[in-house]
């Protein structure tokens, strides 16, 4: 039986309130099962790693792309595109395989000039340092202004050389683009989703009337994809379409260059009644990646980041696995009893066939 409890709330202190109490790690049968698909978390972002890092990977038999977003409001650690880099690339080089870089550009230098010259110097340097990937992220569209003063969005010409340099290079674009719905309503004290934006007003956009609507941006998202068939793109986080999967389905049907990752948005397939999610799974099963956005800042208990990770990996694994009833992020949901077949591309195929450098 389904059991229907409060949805997760996103705010920081609840979240790690809520991953406390979350299910232990692995059992040994069910870490084997996981282990043997050779999964792969194609969205983290790792600051601060180690031995007992690398140790988890092994123990999971984990791949991970580890990826940088240059964000001017953010931690230090990620204000700065050519330190970030150097973080990213040094935890490849300790990860024993284990770890593949994604790249980004800094989309701050918009209004510089050869601002697209400059970004594909970058970017062909860390191609040749061994990245697989590039990351575009929400402040296009929700942050970065043009000499104008006008919001900037991911279909910009200026972009494009970059667009068409990524896919010269068979590198994927990993798009974190628009941001949850809850982003764009009036504000809404019961509104867990909204609970992020209570801690980061900066990108509450409700707040910024002259802001483009969330639709725009995708839309713009959408141009990228029908201007260059030969680009590889993984939406982040379901696309930004975690709450209108119809959308998603339309999206996917359209651009064949396109596909998603699920990343800190799983639990928008755990709302929808098992059958529903079962059937979005299966029909979309080449198109879906596993993803987690893991993060691990500078600063904290390495033994328990480490801890909440797998018990994340194990968390998601019973979802989608097993046919439990588990505590998944504040509620009780009903495993989905993936068939084999089709976690093997969710957690594998699928990660290989959009990241192509991914060997
Ligand atoms: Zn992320």
């Amino acid at each position: 039986m389904l059991v229907t409890a409060p949805i997760r709330d996103r705010s920081s202190a609840v979240y790690a309130q809520q991953r406390a109490t979350a299910n232990a790690g692995f059992t040994d049968a069910e870490l084997q099962q996981f282990a043997a698909l050779n999964p792969i978390d194609t969205h983290t972002h790792i600051y601060n790693y180690g031995p007992l890092y690398v140790a988890m990977l092994e123990k999971l038999h984990l791949h991970t792309i580890d990826i940088v977003d240059v964000d001017d409001r953010g931690l230090p650690a990620r204000r700065n595109l050519a330190k970030e880099n150097e973080i990213v690339f040094d935890l490849v080089h300790k990860s024993s395989g284990h770890v593949f870089a994604c790249t980004s550009f800094d989309p701050y230098r918009f209004n510089d000039p050869d601002f697209a010259k400059n970004a594909i110097r970058t970017l062909n340097a860390s191609f040749a340092e061994g990245a697989i990937a590039v990351k575009e992220w929400k402040n296009v569209g929700m942050e970065v202004k043009n000499a104008k003063g006008a919001y900037i969005l991911p279909d910009d010409p200026a972009f494009e050389p970059i667009y068409r340099d990524i896919a010269a290079h068979h590198r994927t674009l990993i798009t974190h683009i628009a941001d949850l719905n809850a982003a764009w309503m009036p504000p809404d004290p019961k509104d867990a989703d909204q609970s992020y934006y209570r801690e980061h007003p900066e990108w509450f956009m409700y707040n910024f009337p002259g802001a483009p609507s969330k639709q725009q941006i995708l839309d713009a998202r959408n141009h990228i994809l029908a201007a260059n068939p030969n680009l590889k793109m993984v939406g982040a986080h379901f696309g930004s379409m975690e709450t209108d999967f119809n959308q998603l389905a339309a999206t996917l049907d359209k651009y064949p260059n396109f596909a998603v990752d699920v990343a800190s948005r799983l639990d928008f397939l755990e709302r929808l009644p098992t059958e529903e999610a079962i059937a979005l799974v299966t029909e979309y099963q080449d198109r879906l990646i596993y993803g987690t956005d893991n993060t691990i800042y500078p600063g904290g208990n390495m033994e328990r980041s480490v801890e909440d990770e797998e018990a994340g990996y194990a968390r998601d694994w019973r979802y989608l696995a097993t046919d439990k009833v588990s505590s998944s992020r504040g509620r009780e949901v009903q495993g989905l009893a993936l068939p084999e077949s089709i976690l093997r591309k969710f957690y594998h195929d699928n990660a290989v066939r959009w990241f192509p450098e991914l060997k």
